[in-house]
């Protein structure tokens, strides 16, 4: 398999680049050159050889029995589909390490990295984050000699529990306390990625979900769910619902139903950063700044995946709208939403899924249909917003109850591309 740009198909490059190179040299995103010939089967199967059996028909590079592997080490925990309502189920996916959908992509990636990295110098991991993506990469990659993590976060637009995880895991791994909001930081890593000087000096890579070792792992849980929904014997095809910020799960979810995943329809969530749905209304992609809101890790005015997205339906908006809808929910549905389940069910949920739900719900009103959300956060990494907003006291997993004890080494700056590239060429 070699993978193309979204901007460029008559350059197809191999997965080592693809992993290391992280945005193509043109600016685009990686895509793979061609669809494989693979059906998820119905058959019951664990989840890291369901990841197996999907992931060996594209990262063909990988050794086979060290791809089993790896995968046997990085999805050693549960990801299962949770029934709460009637017409509504949801797909828990934060029982990794650091409680969030990320560690699923962020395990896989460190996994591959780590196979296939030969440098002298070890290799530093730029992360842009909004809260999950840094913890779910950071514990990815601690403690592997060949590499260095550095994360931006924006300062104040973390909740407590978040900021702890990030900031204390020490050893390879350094937080970047940034004055200013997501974008900025997200900016400040595209800016070194196109810096050759720096470039020449530091090797870095990139582990948003813009890369593809960390994006298309994401499409195994969507077949595992397919797998779950058949056990249940449905024969109703369900509507899937994905909270989405970078638009990069809801991406990995077009690629399972390439592959036989029969969703019905599927749907991004957005908060009130909404540059997606307003594309599917009017045809426009209008990348903005973003606003703050409860669902922190939505908080994106540019999603990166859009591309991606965008590349798959060969820039065909009414293509698109057969297969994906996207509905923004404000923050005042959002709580209404985490109180109302609380109160129909017990089951606690983080804003993100909460975002989910909402727009499941909205759609169901007029298309009744089952339902299957994706679950992206644990309840209790958004506790503060859970008990200030609704009066839900979450308690805490020992994993953060862990992490609330130790000392933050976040580092603060400025939002100056200066001092940040400053900052990395003295690591080298
Ligand atoms: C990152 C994140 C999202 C958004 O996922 P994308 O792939 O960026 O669309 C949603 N919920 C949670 C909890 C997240 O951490």
């Amino acid at each position: 398999m070699k993978w193309i740009s979204t901007r460029n198909n008559q350059e197809a490059v191999t997965l080592r680049e693809v992993l290391f190179q992280g945005l193509a040299r043109d600016g685009g995103l990686y895509l793979p050159e061609y669809t494989p010939e693979f059906q998820i089967s119905s058959e019951d199967q664990s989840l890291p050889d369901t990841a197996f059996s999907f992931l060996k028909t594209y990262f063909t590079e990988i050794e086979e029995q060290n791809l089993q592997e790896l995968l046997k080490n990085a999805l050693n925990f549960e990801i299962p589909l949770v029934q709460i309502t009637e017409d509504l189920w949801v797909l828990e996916l934060f029982h990794g390490p650091t409680l969030a959908f990320k560690d699923v992509g962020a395990r896989v990636m460190a996994g591959l990295l780590d196979m296939l990295y030969e440098g002298d110098a070890p290799l530093t991991i730029l992360a842009a984050t909004s809260g999950d993506t840094g913890s779910a990469v950071a514990s990815a990659f601690h403690g592997r000699p060949k590499f260095r993590v550095v994360l931006l976060y924006p300062e104040g637009k973390v909740s407590n529990v978040q900021e702890q995880q990030l900031t204390t895991f020490g050893g390879n791994v350094t937080a970047l306390k940034i004055k200013g909001n997501f974008d900025d930081c997200q900016k400040m890593v595209k800016q070194a990625f196109s810096d050759s000087k720096l470039r020449s000096v530091v090797s870095i890579t990139s582990a948003n979900s813009i890369n593809v070792g960390r994006w298309l792992p994401q499409a195994v849980y969507y077949a595992h769910l397919w797998k779950q929904w058949q056990q249940l014997a449905r024969n109703e095809s369900p509507v899937v619902c994905v909270p989405s910020g970078n638009l990069g799960n809801l991406a990995a979810g077009l690629v399972a139903c390439k592959h036989g995943a029969q969703f019905a329809h599927m749907i991004g969530a957005s908060n009130a950063n909404k540059p997606f749905p307003d594309y599917l209304n009017s045809g426009e992609f209008s990348p903005r700044s973003s606003v703050p809101t409860h669902s922190n890790a939505m908080d994106v005015g540019n999603p990166s995946n859009f591309e991606r997205i965008e590349a798959m339906f060969h820039k065909n908006l009414d293509e698109m709208k057969k297969s994906v809808s996207a509905v923004s929910i404000s923050d005042e549905e959002t709580i209404a939403t985490i109180n109302s389940i609380y109160k129909e069910t017990g089951y606690e949920i983080c804003p993100h899924t909460a975002v989910g739900i909402s727009a499941m719900r909205t759609y169901q009103k007029h298309h009744p249909a089952k339902g299957i959300v994706l679950a992206t956060a644990h309840p209790a990494k958004f506790g503060d917003v859970l008990e200030h907003q609704a009066g839900i006291t979450v308690s805490l997993p020992d994993t953060l109850r862990n992490a609330l004890e130790k000392e933050s080494l976040a580092i603060s700056m400025n939002a100056d591309y200066q001092k940040f590239s400053e900052f990395l060429m003295n690591l080298a």
